[in-house]
This record gives C-alpha cells, sequence and structure tokens, in this order.
C-alpha cells in the first residue's frame, strides 16, 4: 500500500484513532453535530449529552448566542497577541469583575494554566510580602490540571510518580479536616488551594462549616486562600460562582471550562492588593485572545442572570429529586452534588458498563460519565430543559436495567473484567 492509499482507505471502527498519539480510550463513534442538550454521530444517531464538553458547553450545543459572536468576532478580529489591547477582553474583564467582585483579571485558554498562574501570583506576593514563603496546601483527590506544576497540585494517586521529578512546593491536606490544613502550615505556606466541589474525584461537596473555618484559618496565618471554579464557577452550582453558594470568599479565584461555553477560554481574578506580577512574568500567546473572550462574553451575559441561574437551581433540584428516585428503586446508594454538577452512587464498580449501556441504548442513547468505578457524574447543559431531565432519568433507568439484567437478577452486578 502506498501512502496515498493509506490515507484513502476507509477506516474500520478499530482503526479510527490510528493517527492520534495515545492518551485514552473512546468509544467507536464519530460525532457529526449538536444543538443542545443534543448530539448526532456520523451514522445519525441521537444521544442526550449530560457530559457536555465535560463540563464545557454551559449553554449547550450551537446556543445562537455564541454562533453569532464567533461569526461576528471571526469577522472583525481574530487576534493581536497580548502585547495590545483588545476591546473584547478588556469587555470580559469588567464583566467578569463585575459579577465576581475581583478587581483584576488574567486571561488564558485552559484551567491548568491559570490554576499555574494563581501558584505564580501566590508565589510573587510571598516573595514581596510574606519571607518568601512559596509552600501551597493542596488536597488529597484534588484535580488541577495536567502540567507538571498542576500534576504535583493534584491529589490523585499516583500522579506524584509517573512523570517524576516533579515540582516541588505542594503539600496534601485531607477534605474537609480543617486540622489536617492546619498542621499542614508552617512559616513558608503561601496559600491554600481547592475546589468547592471536588470534580474529578468524585462530586465531593465541602462542607460549608469547613471552608468557614478554612478561611478563618487562613486569615489568622496570612495564608491566601485560592478557589479552583475551573468546574463550578460560571452558573454551574446554581449561584454564578460556588464561593457565593457557601458564603465563603477566597483571595483568588480561577474559572475555565463553562466560562468559555466550548472554546477554549479560562481566568484568573484576584483584589488590587494581590496584583502583584511584574511586566513578563505571566503570559501567554493566547491571554486575552478577542475570539474566546467574546465568547466568553456572551456566555457570561446569558448565565449570570437571576432568571437563568434560578432555572438552573430549578433543574438541579429535578435532577437530585429524580436520581434519589432512582436510587431508591435501584437499590443503590444514593446521589450526591450542588447545582447541576452531580453523581450517583452506586454500590459496586461497574460505572462503566453503566455508561456503556446507556451510550448504546437504543434508537437514542444517553452520554454519561464515571470519574470513579463506583459513580456517574452528571454535567447537564445548564440550559437543559425539564422534558430532558425526565428523559435523560429515564434513559439512565433503562441503561440501569440492562445492566443488573445480565447479572441474572442480582442487586449487585459483578465487577468490570478489568477490576
Ligand atoms: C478540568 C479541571 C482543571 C483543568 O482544566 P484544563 O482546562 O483541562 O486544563 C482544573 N481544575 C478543575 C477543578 C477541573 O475540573
Amino acid at each position: 500500500m502506498t501512502l496515498t492509499d493509506t490515507l484513502h482507505a476507509p477506516q474500520t471502527q478499530t482503526d479510527l484513532g490510528r493517527h492520534l498519539i495515545t492518551t485514552n480510550t473512546r468509544p467507536d463513534m464519530v460525532f457529526a453535530e449538536g444543538r443542545g442538550s443534543w448530539l448526532v454521530d456520523e451514522t445519525g444517531k441521537r444521544y442526550l449529552d449530560l457530559v457536555q464538553g465535560w463540563a464545557v458547553n454551559s449553554l449547550g450545543h450551537a446556543h445562537p448566542a455564541l454562533v453569532e459572536t464567533v461569526t461576528r468576532q471571526a469577522g472583525q478580529l481574530l487576534s493581536t497577541s497580548p502585547a495590545f489591547h483588545n476591546r473584547a477582553a478588556l469587555n470580559l474583564a469588567q464583566r467578569l469583575s463585575q459579577a465576581s467582585g475581583f478587581d483584576r483579571v488574567f486571561l488564558a485558554s485552559s484551567g491548568a494554566e491559570v490554576n499555574e498562574g494563581a501558584v505564580k501570583l501566590a508565589r510573587r506576593w510571598g516573595q514581596q510580602h510574606k519571607g518568601g514563603a512559596f509552600e501551597v496546601i493542596t488536597f488529597e483527590d484534588s484535580f488541577h490540571g495536567r502540567t507538571l506544576a498542576m500534576m504535583a497540585a493534584s491529589g490523585k494517586p499516583g500522579w506524584d510518580r509517573i512523570y517524576a521529578p516533579m515540582p516541588a512546593g505542594f503539600v496534601k491536606a485531607r477534605w474537609n479536616d480543617l486540622r489536617s490544613v492546619e498542621d499542614a502550615i508552617t512559616a513558608q505556606t503561601v496559600a491554600v488551594m481547592l475546589e468547592p466541589v471536588q470534580g474529578e474525584a468524585g462530586v465531593n461537596v465541602a462542607d460549608a462549616g469547613f471552608l468557614r473555618e478554612l478561611r478563618a484559618l487562613t486569615q489568622q496565618h496570612r495564608v491566601l486562600l485560592i478557589f479552583d471554579e475551573v468546574q463550578t464557577g460560571v452558573g454551574r452550582c446554581g449561584t454564578a460562582f460556588a464561593w457565593q453558594h457557601f458564603g465563603v470568599q477566597p483571595d483568588v479565584l480561577t474559572l475555565a471550562k463553562g466560562l468559555g461555553g466550548g472554546v477554549p477560554l479560562a481566568a484568573l481574578l484576584c483584589p488590587d492588593a494581590l496584583n502583584c506580577f511584574q511586566p513578563g512574568d505571566q503570559g501567554g500567546t493566547y491571554a486575552g485572545n478577542p475570539l474566546m473572550a467574546a465568547v466568553g462574553l456572551a456566555v457570561v451575559n446569558t448565565v449570570c442572570q437571576p432568571a437563568f441561574l434560578q432555572l438552573v437551581r430549578d433543574r438541579a433540584q429535578q435532577l437530585s429529586a429524580g436520581l434519589n428516585q432512582v436510587a431508591r428503586d435501584h437499590g443503590l446508594a444514593g446521589e450526591r452534588g450542588l447545582g447541576l454538577l452531580r453523581a450517583l452512587v452506586l454500590p459496586g464498580p461497574y460505572a462503566e458498563q453503566v455508561v456503556a449501556a446507556a451510550r448504546q441504548l437504543q434508537p437514542a442513547g444517553l452520554l454519561l460519565n464515571a470519574p470513579r468505578p463506583h459513580l456517574l457524574r452528571f454535567m447537564p447543559a445548564l440550559n437543559i430543559t425539564e422534558a430532558e431531565v425526565d428523559e435523560a432519568l429515564c434513559l439512565l433507568r433503562l441503561a440501569l436495567q440492562q445492566v443488573s439484567t445480565c447479572c441474572a437478577g442480582t442487586a449487585h452486578p459483578p465487577q468490570t473484567a478489568h477490576s
């Protein structure tokens, strides 16, 4: 076979990803288009999408305001480089400042990038105001991104070894355990960084009391409190930002995922008092990119409306009640979450089987995510309709039934092959 033959050979299911560097395993379908809460693959099959680009598509697929914004901005100005101002970035910074109360905004492209920016900002502040303190306390099972430093910051088991040696300066505390934070604080500590709801760890909601005491503890020790709201921010939890739900304001805030509504956009926010980078300390070719910033502004303008956030809370209540009913009917442990970031806890490690069964349902599939072997995660579009939530719950029941039927009537299906 010549190279040209190879390029034009029809692709079979198994060699779909043959030219991709191996990073994940993916199911054998290719998505062609999306609208609202629905995705369509190349064979025409429809899927109710409760993954939504990994909690990214806050307004679902192909939202008219985002389509209009991308089209208009692409025809007007795509990129200026961060060496110059552009109106879209200035507008988004102003809007985010207004919505959050933080004075200053740095725009970037990914969650890992702004989290690492938050750590850099804290270290700079530590050099200037805290005798060179540099250590950041993070939490077991936390997830802050995939750069080397953010893998070191994350508490995922094994992540300190796969690319060793890791950047130093991160210390782990235990989730919802104030004492473990207190024990970890030294003269070198500059910040505590956490997700108000741990997403990848399995939707672990922080105790409100823990966050309040953590706020007091960090103030007492002059340690910055950084909230990684990459997954929880911009309406996901039923308030514009999750810290507002808890009534605990961090010193530094990071946003990404839902902020871009599907385009790569992230933000680092801080008060004037922490605006301590010197020119040249921090940047990036796509920092403040006008195309992404324009889309972000359209997302924030839509999501951060009281009426929109009320709808998010209504749908969250409906989904929570529905998942609780499913849990009762199927003998499951229960559900948890905040807003439209929810999880259903299974009694055994068969979440991947349910995800596969849901996807393969006919005529329409359901897309779910299993961040843990015993846990299903739900992160629908924030504008999912009442009827779509009901339909998702119906499809979920069918998938759960299939998985338990294949286990000959036992309430606890067997473990997956690799578990
Ligand atoms: C997804 C995620 C990140 C990483 O964001 P990327 O855009 O993938 O770099 C960081 N923190 C949290 C809480 C996340 O959910």
